[in-house]
């Protein structure tokens, strides 16, 4: 079983939390679609004859594209690829592209889950943060869900923003719960150098929430979600009636491949990774040459280790230390264990270990007691 990931590199603006690679200009949109599906055509080797089991298109903005560029991509990947009959289809979507008519063209395209940028219920926040919608936005797209066939989507939530009340917070949980989706990622507010707030927290336009307000942030919503029958698989994310993202859910297992295509996009092959090149033109000219313009890191032993640790940590289903021992060859400081699980940071049934709520909030500390250089 495999995964393929699309990604859309174009937004309208650009949101002022965000690194990731994407264009506030829509020229060149028709040829980096047409790039993509090339991309598709030259690398349907990569994933041998394994059944995709999952295709997910993200980005950027992929709700961007007309469904013509939607089907397009999608017909290529059917003609290419064996794809299961019951593969999960994702798409990521901003909640003011979102109505009755284009829910009916998802579905009929084939779109089967739907991942929605909503981040925070504050007006206030959502313009601090430069997000194109706004609250009432956010609240027709649930009117129009819920009168759609779509019963698997996400609603991404964004939490410790800067001047963000415990009020405001605590009502964006509220409103969630009220609304009662599928599947919610929670996200932890994050500085990075290459965005807006990243550039502000040098500049000390900004300023981050306090240590203190980001533990008691995820421990609410930690014990919010899990009373509301919600499980929290994943460092970031929760699900209720089993639906879980099955595509995420095959990264954190390590050991299924995956083929990305579009700018910026990034392949696993259990022993590489390929990234794909941060720039739409240089993309374009060279798939136009039938030269993938990608940066190819083959995974040491250590990595491999390493990734699995990690990736196994941050799921819900732990890390089993007799796997890690019999098929990696690696065994965990016992000392280290001991500490972390006083510390209440880890838990240990028999040979699993798995991070408790107040481990999560530090996990990048824990796995790096773990790492091996
Ligand atoms: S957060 Fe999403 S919508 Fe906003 S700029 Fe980044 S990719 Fe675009």
């Amino acid at each position: 079983m495999a995964g393929i990931y699309v990604h859309i590199p174009f937004c309208t603006s650009k949101c002022f939390y965000c690194s990731f690679y994407s264009s506030t200009s829509l020229n060149f949109l028709d040829e980096v679609v047409e790039a993509t599906i090339k991309e598709l055509k030259l690398r349907k080797e990569y994933l041998g004859c394994e059944e995709v089991e999952t295709i997910y298109f993200g980005g950027g903005t992929p709700s961007l594209l007309s469904a013509h560029h939607l089907e397009k991509i999608l017909n290529t990947i059917y003609q290419l690829f064996p794809v299961s009959q019951n593969a999960e289809l994702s798409l990521e979507a901003n909640p003011d592209d979102v109505n009755e008519e284009i829910l009916k063209t998802w579905t009929r395209l084939g779109f089967n889950r739907l991942s929605l940028g909503f981040q925070t219920f504050s007006d206030r926040l959502l313009k601090l943060m430069n997000r194109r919608h706004n609250l009432q936005h956010a609240l027709d797209c649930v009117k129009f869900l819920e009168k759609s066939s779509f019963d698997n989507f996400n609603l991404d939530l964004i939490f410790a923003i800067p001047t963000q009340t415990r009020e405001e917070f605590v009502s964006d949980i509220k409103k969630m719960l009220e609304i009662k989706p599928p599947h919610i990622s929670a996200y932890m507010m994050t500085f990075e150098e290459k965005s807006v707030f990243g550039v502000w927290l040098k500049q000390k336009i900004i300023a981050e929430q306090s240590e203190d307000f980001c533990s008691q942030c995820f421990l609410f919503i930690d014990e919010k979600l899990r009373e509301q029958g919600y499980e929290h698989y994943e460092i970031s994310n929760f699900a209720r009636d089993g639906k879980f993202s099955r595509h995420n859910s095959n990264y954190w297992l390590n050991d299924k491949k995956f083929l990305g295509v579009g700018p910026a996009a990034a392949s696993f092959d259990i022993v590489s990774r390929q990234t794909n090149i941060e720039n739409k033109f240089t993309y374009v000219e060279s798939i136009g040459k039938n030269i993938i313009p990608c940066q190819r890191e083959i995974l040491s032993p250590n990595d491999i280790v390493n990734e699995f640790i990690f990736n196994n940590l941050r799921t819900s289903r732990g890390l089993d230390l007799n796997i890690l021992k019999n098929q990696y060859q690696h065994s965990l400081d016992e000392n280290i264990l001991k500490f972390l699980i006083e510390k209440k940071f880890l838990q240990r049934s028999n040979d699993n270990i798995i991070l408790t709520p107040q481990g999560m909030i530090v996990s990048n500390r824990i796995l790096e007691y773990f790492l091996i250089e």
